[in-house]
């Protein structure tokens, strides 16, 4: 441990262009840690509370906004998403990276607030395979992905807000370039 601080690496992209996956696989390094969030939205099969998110309900994110205890929150397809300041500052203090997957709409608000972090947008190679991928991963009702996909043309709009544009059309091709940019390609040294 250098005690270097952290660096906070923003990771955004529309539903379906594979940063759930290749976040997934930054956070097998031991250097990088996920930022949980907290949010409104139900569980999902599959979730852990205090793992995936920390699922509360609107009264208790009210109070958290009330606290001040978000970095910055939305709404997002009909619910509340937060990133809470209090881990993000211990795992930076921490030396980590600071992992933080969040919707274009987040990761701008994040840009706005000056915070110094590594903003990295990653695309899909077009909206067919963006569509292709929503209704693939089976997750989602039809007006759901209807949704999304309307959204994702807007965010796309958005990605010269970015740092970095990171086009996934070869998913470990998208993932090298990612770690290269946060500095993670070499393993650290024992
Ligand atoms: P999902 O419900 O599919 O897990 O996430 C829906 C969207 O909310 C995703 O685009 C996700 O990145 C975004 N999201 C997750 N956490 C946060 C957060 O803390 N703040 C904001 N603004 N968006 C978030």
């Amino acid at each position: 441990m250098t005690g270097e601080r952290g660096l906070m690496l923003v990771i955004s992209g529309p539903s379906g262009c594979g940063k759930s996956s290749i976040c997934r696989r930054l956070l097998e390094d031991e250097r990088v840690v996920f930022s949980i969030s907290a949010t409104t939205r139900p569980m999902r099969t599959g979730e852990t509370d205090g793992v995936d998110y920390f699922f509360v309900d609107k009264q208790r994110f009210r109070e958290h906004i009330e606290n001040g205890d978000f970095i910055e929150w939305a709404e997002v397809h009909g619910n509340l998403y937060g990133t809470l300041r209090g881990p993000m500052e211990e795992a930076l203090a921490a030396g980590k990276t600071v992992l933080v997957e969040i919707d274009v709409q987040g990761g701008s608000q994040l840009k706005d607030l000056e915070l110094p972090g590594l903003y990295v947008f990653i695309a899909p190679p077009n909206m067919d395979t963006l569509r292709a991928r929503l209704v693939g991963r089976g997750t989602d009702a039809p007006e759901v992905i209807e949704r999304r996909l309307k959204k994702a043309g807007e965010e796309m709009d958005k990605q010269d807000r970015y740092d970095h544009v990171v086009v996934n059309d070869d998913f470990e091709a998208a993932l090298r370039t990612v770690r290269r940019l946060a500095g993670l390609e070499k393993e650290p040294s024992a």
